[in-house]
């Protein structure tokens, strides 16, 4: 069934999987199977170089002294934003915003661009299949403002119902802020089409990328949209940065976010001033190695291509969406026609969470739960799923192991 994983010419698997030293090691005595990269995923020799290279040769806060180690922090911090608004294809670095994660990036446009604007009976629409990220702080937001959460309604295929959402957009609708891809289903939305029929009301869109960046070419301009996340760890960069990209004029009349060092022009008891875009969003001192580790993965990805890269991680998704078949009794949720990466499954009579400890036994990782995705978990009648999520260095050997060890966990429940 397996053929080499070499197969695709443009894409080198087993050289690619060199470049990840923590994919070499064996868990409970079986050689690690890591399929849970929707959770976050792991970095590459280059990223790890970078951020260690940054703390024994650069380490400095950025903007501020006149030192040589400073300007050389400073230039590297910066010239991760050049590389992020590249990968995005923004029209400047200024459009690009450094904050903690997707999660940040959307309660900072929350707090910072709609609430302000918004008032009692105004709409936000988001969907059923949202991360719990891009549902509580626009419920916050309701909650203090008396403005209404409507909701996309997902068909039985893991779809969002695009006539529903037309049904949804009115009037009173303000903001738009979806999913690219979903974290529980695979699901790849059609991101234009949401920003077009929501602007034809006058309403804006965040979209959530946290699953779409690591796996899509992401084009800003093209999609259209006026605000977008996504987060460093789950495209193979460090933890505890991520980026909010969002149109410039947007930008430059929010309010701050938070106040303290680096987002101030002048401050006196009187008054303040801030500073320019994006910095007026970057209060404190940043993580610095955070953003160099993350325009290090960027280089990465830009290396190999993202685009031999997303065919590689389709053609796993095809294998292990037809080999998981063999699995008696296993039901994949999310049957979206255009998807990536993911691949959430129940086996009937086995509690996912049951899956998520036979297969760890046998070196497999994946994920058990409701993915922070309660509601669309409620959608589909179910408590929680099993996921599987693919990275770059996945292989279709890894997707026989995963498929091997269901079929164990099978055994052991039909005895
Ligand atoms: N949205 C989606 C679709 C996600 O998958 C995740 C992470 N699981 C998030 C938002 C939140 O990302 P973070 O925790 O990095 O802020």
């Amino acid at each position: 069934m397996s053929q080499p994983a070499t197969r695709l010419n443009s894409f080198d698997v087993t050289r690619v999987r060199e470049d990840f030293p923590i994919l070499h090691q064996t868990v409970h005595g079986h050689p690690l199977v890591y399929l849970d990269n929707g959770a976050t995923s792991h970095k590459p020799r280059a990223v790890i170089d970078a951020v260690s290279h940054y703390y024994s040769a650069d380490n400095s806060n950025v903007h501020r002294g006149v030192h040589a180690l400073s300007e050389r922090a400073t230039v590297a911090y910066e010239g991760a934003r050049g590389k992020v608004a590249r990968l995005v294809n923004a029209g400047s670095s200024r459009e690009v915003v450094f904050v903690r994660g997707t999660t940040e990036a959307i309660n900072l446009v929350a707090a910072s661009h709609v609430r302000p604007r918004i008032t009692e009976g105004d709409e936000i629409v988001v969907s059923h299949m949202e991360h719990h990220s891009n549902i509580v702080p626009w419920q916050l937001l309701c909650k203090a403002t008396g403005a209404r959460l409507r909701v996309i309604p997902v068909t039985d295929a893991g779809e969002l119902d695009m006539d529903a959402y037309a049904d949804l957009l009115g009037p009173r609708t303000r903001f738009v802020s979806v999913v690219h891809v979903s974290n529980a289903l695979g699901t790849i939305n059609p991101v234009r089409r949401i920003v077009e029929m929501a602007h034809a009301v006058g309403a804006q869109v965040m979209l959530d990328g946290a699953q779409a960046a690591p796996h899509l070419t992401v084009d800003v301009q093209a999609i259209g949209c006026d605000f977008y996340a996504f987060s460093g760890h789950k495209i193979y960069g460090p933890t505890g940065i991520g980026v909010l990209w969002a149109r410039p004029e947007l930008l430059s009349g929010m309010e701050p976010y938070q106040g303290g060092g680096e987002m101030i022009r002048a401050v006196s008891f009187e008054e303040t001033t801030y500073a320019e875009v994006p910095h007026k969003f970057e209060a404190g001192t940043p993580n610095i190695a955070g953003a160099i580790g993350l325009g290090a993965a960027i280089d990465y990805l830009d290396a190999l291509g993202l685009e031999a890269v997303a065919a590689h991680e389709d053609d796993l998704l095809r294998y292990a969406t037809e080999a998981v078949s063999q699995v008696p009794g296993l039901r994949i949720h999310g049957n979206a026609r255009d998807k990536a990466g993911i691949l959430s499954f129940v086996v009937d009579g086995i509690h996912a969470h049951d899956i998520g400890t036979i297969l760890d036994r046998r070196g497999v990782a994946v994920r058990a739960g409701h993915h922070c995705a309660m509601p669309l978990m409620q959608r589909f009648s179910v408590a929680a799923t099993a996921r599987a999520s693919f990275a770059l260095y996945n292989t279709r050997e890894e997707v026989d192991a995963l498929v091997g060890a269901l079929l164990h966990a099978r055994e052991l429940f039909d005895r």
